[in-house]
């Protein structure tokens, strides 16, 4: 266990922004887990575990707490005559599973290859990529409570996935401690996105876990800016579900509107509206602009704040709804949440 004090947030987070923590403890082990729980309550300090920070906006003033860093480590596949579990430790890099399905030629998380951060993060926002969700393969999770102390097992079903979505985004005392999956040993590939689709119509072989995986991450390599150099965390927002007669609405001011059909509506790319209705693509404002290659993702130059990110933000929220009517909800979470 690595314990560190006054650590900038900026540091263990991809946006590279936010004040200092005042407690970061590294956890390795559910030992770990226990005593850094401990140590925040003895010292009446409140407590949230972060991954690797890819899917959070840190604030300035940091955090008058304790972080709990999660890197428990470990892959245990558990046979069986169609599929296989990989039973995954909470701090093992989501890629790494990815191309260790990959390796054992298992299907259902190939198009989620390349996602940044934790494979425990990984149920908190149900990640999902190229028309995959991690809740299409996801067994159950293992979550240490931090209001009883005790480590409780969670089915899928009892996970409450949504888009973007799970109960872990909202019972914070649920700290995830391993990751379940199910993959199949008898999949076939999943190339109705359109990035997947034309990479297949030009004849490339997208055959296997392995070659789709290698697809994917070369698609995203040109997607998102280079996370070494400059502040990202991804898409910002979500992509809007619209009813059928808001989507008609704007197809009839705007022409054709891309749209996926999902429960309780229409899916759209809301980089569409960022690009095409509000022509925002590359847009900049201080240290804070919209990436030229893909106006979803916001880039955090070096000397960005938390607020001008929150700032850049809010406007372009207000921007979207103006034009649209449409409301955008934030895909990245507030740390602490606000
Ligand atoms: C370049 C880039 C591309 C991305 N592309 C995608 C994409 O295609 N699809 C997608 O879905 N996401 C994407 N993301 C977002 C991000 O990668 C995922 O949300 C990822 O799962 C976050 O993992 P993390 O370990 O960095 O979590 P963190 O950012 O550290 O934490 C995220 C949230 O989860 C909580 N949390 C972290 N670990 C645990 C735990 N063990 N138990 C309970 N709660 C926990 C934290 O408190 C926080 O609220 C992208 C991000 C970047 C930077």
């Amino acid at each position: 266990m690595i314990h560190g004090e006054n650590i900038p947030l900026a540091r263990l987070t991809t946006l590279k922004v936010g004040g200092p923590a005042l407690h970061v403890i590294e956890c390795a082990s559910v030992d770990d887990v226990r005593e850094a729980v401990a140590f925040a309550r003895e010292q009446h300090l409140p407590l949230l575990p972060l991954g690797e920070g890819s899917n959070v906006l840190a604030s300035d003033e940091g955090f008058p707490g304790v972080v709990l860093r999660m890197t428990i480590p470990g892959i245990v596949a558990e046979e069986s005559d169609d599929s296989v579990t990989l039973v995954c430790g909470a701090g093992v890099p989501w890629d790494s599973v990815v191309r260790e399905a990959a390796n054992r030629a298992l299907w259902g998380i190939e198009n989620l290859a390349g996602i940044p951060g934790t494979t425990g993060a990984a149920p908190v926002q149900n990640i999902g990529a190229y028309g995959m969700e991690l809740k299409q393969t996801l067994a159950w999770v293992d979550a240490f409570d931090t209001h009883t102390g005790e480590i409780t097992r969670i089915e899928n079903s009892e996970c409450d996935f949504g888009y973007r979505d799970s109960r872990f985004k909202h019972e914070t005392n649920l700290i995830i401690i391993s990751v379940a999956l199910t993959l199949s040993r008898h999949g076939s590939p999943q190339t109705g996105y359109s990035d997947l689709a034309r990479l297949a119509s030009e004849g490339n072989d997208l055959s296997t876990p392995a070659l789709i995986g290698e697809a994917v991450r070369a698609v995203r390599a040109l997607k998102f800016p280079d996370l070494t150099v400059v502040g990202t965390a991804g898409s910002f927002f979500k992509n809007p579900i619209l009813t059928g007669d808001q989507h008609l609405h704007l197809a009839a001011k705007y022409g054709a509107v891309p749209s996926f059909p999902v429960e309780g509506g229409v899916k759209i790319p809301l980089a569409f509206v960022l690009d095409r209705v509000l022509n925002l693509k590359g847009h900049e404002q201080g240290n804070v602009s919209l990436f030229g290659n893909q106006p979803l993702v916001l880039v955090a130059q070096s000397g960005a704040t938390a607020s001008e990110v929150d700032a850049f933000a809010d406007m372009i929220a207000v921007r979207v709804k103006e034009a649209t009517g449409i409301s955008i909800n934030r895909e990245v979470r507030h740390f602490p949440e606000r």
